[in-house]
């Protein structure tokens, strides 16, 4: 294969997560067995440093039909509320009408936040259902791929443009950023908002490692792909969704100064040697520690005979239940809220899911795959933890930073 950034063909395979379904493939019953499997590996560039995946399952298969929804967790809405608010203050924004796109803008969670404030907002989204669900809540949405040829069909420039989370999705990177670059007013801010591998590994937070994220950021490998079309990153920085979320602001070469902040992250990443091979080999050797602790929880429940039900049937569960081999036996139903997902099974696991208000009974243990909500969880849940029930987290982020 080859680097999707520099095309350097000297990669070498640091993290091996077996054969996996693609993850966001909830099954019907009639479906249950018939999923296809692919290989789900990361691989490091020994030219660029940039981590990815060696398998690219096509993105008609993934993206055009998908059921995840922002707009479903208040951690989540808050999340971009805040980068919002940010914005608006840091750039002064309340001088004159401001314009943003947003690309992969899934419900328009992210834009009904300038829409509040009076912004120009367009989405892009390549998921059909979730489009309409955008359109009908007002949200102006277009449903295609963003590539570069989408964007010269655009007529205009936008002050601001937004990548939440799709930016490692990319199958046609080089074409996206293209069409970025074209796109950005001249004084223009080019949002990014990226799982930072550095927190990933330091938090074994392996379950956002899937084949819908292809790549695998930290600030100096995103750079090497921005130093491709004259665009510089002058400024981040890091918030604990999803088990560490970087946010960056990047604009065209030479038009903003770089701040302090940016400097000081970029010095703690050369200092944590975060782009190096040994890295990424040391976080294979603790997944496999991690791999064995939860399989003897889960296990040692079973042989008590406590009920545990999945807290959550997220899409990057499928990721930690199919490494860890967890099936049924372990785990008897995943509860979940997203309609989208009701009456399914999660992928390759086989596990039931379970509307959480439709549901019952309560186990002895909840297994949280959800585990990046653990505060809303937790205090969600009180009466319930207060009353013996155990909330089990598989994954347990540290100090981000
Ligand atoms: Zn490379």
């Amino acid at each position: 294969m080859e680097c999707r950034i520099c095309s350097s063909k000297n990669l070498d395979l640091v993290v091996n997560l077996g054969r996996q379904p693609w993850c966001n493939n909830f099954l019907k019953k009639s479906q249950l067995g018939k999923e296809k499997f692919y290989p789900l590996k990361l691989m490091y560039c020994n030219n660029c440093s940039l981590a990815q995946l060696s398998y690219t399952v096509k993105k008609e298969i993934m993206f055009s039909d998908h059921t995840y929804l922002s707009g479903i967790t208040k951690t989540l809405s808050n999340h971009f509320k805040k980068i919002c608010n940010n914005i608006n203050k840091q750039f002064n924004c309340d001088k004159g009408k401001k314009s943003i796109l947003d690309l992969g803008s899934n419900d328009g969670t992210f834009l009904k936040h300038f829409k509040k404030i009076g912004w120009e907002i367009l989405g892009i989204e390549s998921s059909k259902r979730i489009s309409i669900i955008a359109n009908k809540n007002g949200i102006k949405t277009i449903n295609k791929f963003f590539n570069y040829e989408l964007a010269s069909s655009l007529k205009k420039k936008f002050d601001f443009i937004n990548a939440s989370g799709v930016f490692f999705h990319l199958e046609e990177l080089h074409s996206f950023t293209r069409g970025v670059k074209y796109l950005l007013a001249n004084d223009g801010v080019f949002i990014v908002q990226f799982l930072y591998m550095k927190s990933i590994v330091n938090n074994l937070a392996f379950d956002q490692i899937y084949h819908e994220h292809l790549l695998y950021y930290n600030l100096s490998t995103l750079q090497k792909l921005l130093d491709m079309y004259d665009l510089e990153i002058f400024d981040c920085y890091l918030t604990s969704v999803h088990g560490g979320q970087m946010i960056t602001y990047i604009s065209h070469l030479g038009t903003k100064t770089k701040t302090k902040r940016f400097f000081s992250y970029l010095k703690k990443e050369k200092n944590s040697k975060c782009n190096s091979k040994s890295f990424y080999l040391d976080f294979a050797k603790n997944l496999v520690k991690l791999k064995e602790k939860n399989i003897k929880f889960l296990k040692d429940c079973r042989k008590n005979d406590r009920t545990v039900f999945g807290m959550g049937a997220p899409v990057k569960g499928n990721t930690l239940l199919n490494y860890f081999n967890i099936n049924k036996n372990l785990i008897q139903k995943l509860l979940e809220k997203n309609q989208l997902r009701k009456n399914l099974y999660a992928p390759g696991s086989h596990i039931p899911i379970v509307m959480e208000n439709e549901e019952k009974n309560i186990p002895d243990v909840y297994y949280v795959l959800a585990w990046n909500f653990k505060k809303e969880i937790l205090k969600n849940n009180k009466k319930l933890i207060n009353s013996g029930v155990k909330f089990f987290f598989p994954i347990n982020p540290k100090n981000n930073q």
